[in-house]
């Protein structure tokens, strides 16, 4: 009767939007710890216009209710492993809709991260935290906690919410009535490994220990869950999906999975190309300054300010290399520490970021004694100064031993500052080296070097030195690279095919 009421399209829309739940142990801008928390930040914001309907189920970790706008309490959650909590409903300022698990005994603490204490401990009853994150999720999605919202498909975040999948299979009165379930292995090096006794404190059956079930090497494994009994099975790189169906990338997963070949594909993650855009990035206020391709000029603004900011020797002519890492034996940073006398004779400077083991920590504070007006390191987690450094340096250096997909060389790209890559997951799927073909048919986008050892690396280092000396060959791979789409449009297109593929016909 009243054909362009808005109020009956609205009403007519949201039931051909798919629903989508994350169940996520991070989610920026609410809690981050690494390129998961980006991911799922960012996906369900490309998701949305394109007709998903997403909300994220995230732990109520201190601070995080704090940062959300319209916070409601939506359901009571009772005897949830070991006390009582409540789900909380509120929006970021981004207009994403979160719901947190607010289980004051599990996750309001004093100090540390989401993971681990103030001393860097894992959380002694991280079991029981991320047992009940992914026993509500599958909570919501059968049902059985009712929201006033249920998902038509769960996508489970890491090993902290693969456990859905087992209250999903184990639970009657949830495997009745069930929505399809997609796992993303963000980095198959977690796995949720805990004491195979603990199964009963965490609501499942003691006969998950059974070789068919939950055991893995003697321990109870919450990702074996998700890669045993989630519908479909996703990792953040066609690359990084091969090399885990192999003995040496599998981390002893790659007999299962290679059994769900089948139902595993390989997504290269996008960034927010909004967060990160040099041209309109908040974090380079003066002395640093945003360019763009065609104001490429003024990222050698942002390089003075950097070199200046970390109390570097403020100069143009020679290249400055970038980290922004948790410093952990995967990134490989070590061997960047051996590396680095290749093109530290040739005045190169270094800028480093990171957190993590003590070893590394230490060897770059090493590295700084020997050049102190050269490398620069800062031990710590700074949001602000990693763009800062994007902005301000020359080249990123991802020397990985293993890479899932990596978004740091994807920041790299946007911002102009040439990724120097291990050839391995998804580094070698988004950096085309600049051989002298590349360089030959213009499409080269940075450096990649193989196998992952000290010795390739150093080759790469100079090799970055040698065309940073060319200045206009340097600058067009600069542009090309700044012009590659790294946003998440491709990948959201894929994950919606994918949902609707599994959702029966609504
Ligand atoms: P991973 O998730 O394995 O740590 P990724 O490259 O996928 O590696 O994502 C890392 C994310 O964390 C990026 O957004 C990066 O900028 C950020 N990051 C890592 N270390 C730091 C740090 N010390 N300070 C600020 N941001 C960091």
């Amino acid at each position: 009767m009243y054909p362009s009421c808005p109020v009956a399209w609205g009403h007519e829309l949201p039931s051909s939007l798919v629903k989508v739940l994350f169940v996520t142990p991070e989610c920026y801008p609410l809690v981050k710890t690494g390129g998961l928390a980006d991911v799922a930040g960012a996906l369900p914001l490309a998701l949305a216009p394109l007709g998903a309907d997403v909300r994220v189920l995230l732990p109520a970790y201190p601070g995080v209710r704090g940062r959300l706008r319209k916070v409601r309490t939506v359901a009571p959650l009772l005897s949830l492993m070991g006390g009582d909590g409540s789900l909380l409903e509120g929006t970021t300022a981004e207009g994403l809709q979160v719901w947190l698990v607010d289980a004051p005994h599990l996750f309001r603490r004093d100090g540390g991260g989401p993971y681990a204490g103030p001393g860097g401990e894992d959380w002694p009853d991280n079991h029981l935290r991320f047992a009940a994150l992914s026993w509500v999720g599958a909570a919501l999605g059968s049902g059985v906690v009712d929201a006033g919202w249920r998902p038509d498909v769960l996508h489970l975040h890491d090993w902290q919410a693969a456990l859905t999948a087992a209250y999903l299979h184990y639970d009657p009165v949830m495997a009745a009535d069930r929505p399809p379930t997609v796992l993303t292995i963000h980095n198959l090096a977690f796995q949720g490994l805990f004491d195979g006794a603990l199964a009963p404190s965490i609501r499942l059956p003691a006969h998950v220990m059974d070789g068919d079930g939950l055991e893995y090497w003697g321990h109870l494994s919450f990702l074996k869950a998700g890669v045993l009994w989630a519908d479909h099975l996703t990792t953040v790189s066609p690359t990084y999906a091969r090399e885990i169906l192999t003995p040496g990338g599998g981390m002893g997963f790659d007999g299962l999975l290679r059994a769900r070949a089948g139902h595993l594909t390989g997504i290269v993650n996008g960034i927010d190309d909004h967060l990160w855009d040099p041209a309109t990035d908040t974090h380079l206020a003066p002395p640093y300054s945003t360019y763009s391709t065609r104001r490429l000029h003024a990222k050698a603004v942002s390089k003075a300010a950097l070199q200046a900011e970390l109390g570097l020797t403020v100069r143009p002519d020679v290249p400055l290399f970038g980290v922004v890492s948790r410093l952990s034996h995967q990134k490989g940073l070590d061997l960047l520490l051996q590396a680095w006398h290749r093109v530290a004779h040739r005045g190169a400077q270094l800028v480093v970021l990171g957190t993590g083991e003590a070893a590394l920590e230490e060897g770059f504070r090493h590295l700084v004694g020997h050049h102190r007006h050269d490398v620069a390191a800062v031990i710590g987690f700074d949001e602000g100064l990693s763009h800062r450094v994007q902005a301000g340096a020359d080249a990123i250096v991802v020397p990985s031993r293993f890479e899932p997909c990596g978004l740091t060389q994807l920041y790299g790209l946007r911002y102009g500052t040439l990724p120097v890559v291990a050839r391995v997951g998804g580094l070698a799927d988004t950096v085309i080296d600049a051989n002298e073909a590349a360089l030959r048919d213009g499409v080269a986008t940075g450096f990649a070097f193989s196998p992952v050892d000290a010795g390739p690396l150093g080759v790469a280092l100079e090799r970055v030195c040698d065309l940073y000396a060319e200045r206009p060959a340097w600058q067009k791979v600069q542009k090309r690279a700044m012009s590659r789409d790294v946003g998440w449009d491709l990948a959201a297109a894929r994950y919606l095919a994918l949902y609707e593929r599994l959702v029966p016909a609504r």
